[in-house]
């Protein structure tokens, strides 16, 4: 009997892992053909930070090269883009062919979401995703001085990390009160600007981008509250978008990403999707612990193996700057129900918040010593009761 054709768009993280999962299930069931519009094979997306900061190089972020997908018998076409679904038909059409599928699988990931300003489409103002976008951070590094980041989260901070190492003057542009705020507390937002400032970083809090300055390449930005800067480049870190068009343009419901249930399986039975296009539950994950979690489901569920499907992820969060050590998990926000209980030891610039709800731990965050990070995180993932903070931090931590 021939093998099904298993086609999928996307030759990203989350996609590329559920066929490393499909192909230790049952190497032989599918004839696989991926569709990528990057020039590379399947990278390390997470590393590219680390590029940035001069830690690695391109070649060394590579997860699979092509000699991985030429051994598995996968055709892999990159530099093409998928631009119709053709669900009739089971058919995609791509920027160069037309391929045929039995089962689909939709792996794009997101977009950079651009914030949509004046000024938005000039030179020098990019997102933070791809390859292509930190070769031409580096690129800009060498002709120019001043570089500004609009977002002071995790992505944000850590782009702006890597430009101050390729030598530029950086500058980040925060809305909020505070850094990271949906990971970290007022308290430990404020020691890690503070870090950050010693290492010679920027900052402009509270403030709202209005425009972008420039003729045909950036100058300089304006705020909300009439004030200006000028700059030569500009990385937009607010946040990603799912990238949903193929979808939705194919009459699949979406939300904020593609709606699948449990066995990541979309409204129509042979579509599946994984990945930051996903949204399950109401939720599409930015963090790739819980993608890697669905593409063990979806393996399952194309092998015919037995599994209870996908229930959602408890996701933790840090940040790769160095002499920046800092955690994060679960919900960090007071309120009636849920209260914190901090330990801060300036000596050491060590902070520690836990917060319980009905005495379970429900979130953590760490700054300055994050050892019982992963400690605390499992604790949290069992919602284990515990009556006695002590339960959570070690006697002598609180000493
Ligand atoms: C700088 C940076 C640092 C990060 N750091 C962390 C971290 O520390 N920890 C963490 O957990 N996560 C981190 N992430 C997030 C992590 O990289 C993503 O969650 C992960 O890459 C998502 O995997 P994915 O396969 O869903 O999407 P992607 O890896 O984005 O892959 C999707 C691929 O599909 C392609 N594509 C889209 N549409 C089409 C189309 N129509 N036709 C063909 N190809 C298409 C895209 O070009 C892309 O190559 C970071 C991300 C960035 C950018």
């Amino acid at each position: 009997m021939p093998k099904q054709k298993l086609l999928m768009i996307g030759n990203g993280m989350a996609g590329v892992r559920t066929i490393e999962e499909i192909l230790d299930r049952n190497p032989d069931k599918y004839d696989i053909t991926i569709i990528g519009d990057e020039p590379y094979p399947n990278y390390n997306r997470i590393m590219l930070s680390n590029i940035l900061q001069n830690k690695m190089t391109t070649p060394e972020i590579i997860l699979n090269d092509e000699t991985w997908y030429t051994s598995n018998n996968i055709t892999l076409h990159t530099n093409e883009q998928a631009i119709l679904i053709d669900r009739l038909a089971k058919t995609v059409t791509t920027t160069k062919r037309n391929l045929t599928y039995d089962k689909l699988i939709l792996a794009t990931g997101s977009r950079a979401f651009i914030l949509p300003i004046p000024g938005a489409d000039l030179e020098g103002v990019l997102g933070f995703r791809t390859i292509a976008d930190t070769e031409k951070m580096i690129e800009i590094s060498q002709k120019y001085k001043r570089a500004t980041v609009i977002g002071g989260g995790l992505l944000g901070l850590e782009a702006a990390r890597g430009l101050l190492d390729q030598g530029m003057d950086v500058t980040v542009i925060h809305l909020a009160d505070w850094l990271m705020e949906t990971q970290l507390d007022a308290k430990a937002g404020e020691l890690l600007k503070a870090d950050l400032e010693a290492q010679g970083m920027k900052f402009l809090m509270q403030k709202a981008t209005s425009k972008i300055l420039g003729k045909s390449r950036v100058t300089g930005l304006a705020f909300k509250d009439g004030s200006q800067i000028e700059t030569d480049l500009v990385v937009m870190a607010i946040g990603i978008k799912p990238e949903i068009e193929l979808a939705r343009h194919a009459n699949l419901p979406t939300g904020r990403g593609i709606i699948v249930d449990d066995f990541m399986t979309t409204a129509d039975p042979v579509i599946f999707a994984v990945g930051e296009c996903a949204e399950h539950n109401g939720i599409a994950y930015g963090l790739v612990a819980p993608l890697y979690e669905q593409g063990k489901v979806l393996a399952d569920y194309l092998c015919d193996i037995e599994n209870t499907g996908y229930r959602g992820s408890k996701m933790f969060t840090q940040l790769k700057v160095s002499g920046c050590d800092l955690f994060s998990a679960g919900d960090i926000k007071e309120n009636a129900e849920i209260k914190g209980v901090t330990i801060f030891n300036s000596i050491e610039n060590k902070y520690k918040k836990i917060f319980m709800r009905d005495g379970k731990l429900v979130g953590v965050v760490l700054y300055g010593d994050t050892t019982e990070g992963s400690r605390l995180y499992n604790l949290l993932k069992k919602r284990r009761r515990t009556n006695r903070f002590h339960t959570c931090f070690t006697t002598s931590q609180i000493g």
